[in-house]
């Protein structure tokens, strides 16, 4: 399963996580929801792989813990998601399509 492209028509969101959204549900530990909106990362299906940190030209990823996670107990949160240069890089590396980028999402 990938992150649904159009989840910001399809989710609400339901918080803040350092200055980006977060798209629900949430229901914490097993359920995460997508972190960020012009890069979304759908942390349900993250697993880790971390190729978007190495690869990311820009360094919007940062790690952040998630212990009890049933995917991975890390995930790739789009922290700077501002600075985003749409390569798409992150978009084509990631091995479970767990990204989403759009600038047209504000
Ligand atoms: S599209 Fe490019 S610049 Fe934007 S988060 Fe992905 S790798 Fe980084």
């Amino acid at each position: 399963m990938a992150i649904d492209p159009s989840f910001d028509e399809n989710r609400e969101v339901v918080g803040d996580h350092e200055g980006h959204d977060v798209w629900g549900p949430v229901d914490e530990p097993e359920t995460l929801g997508i972190h960020g909106t012009h890069v979304a990362v759908d942390f349900d299906i993250c697993d880790a792989d971390g190729a978007c940190i190495e690869d990311c030209p820009v360094d919007v990823f940062e790690w952040v813990e998630t212990p009890d996670h049933p995917t991975s107990e890390r995930k790739a949160d789009p922290a700077n998601e501002t600075q985003c240069i749409d390569c798409m890089l992150c978009v084509d590396v990631c091995p479970v399509d767990a990204i989403d980028v759009d600038s047209t999402r504000a």
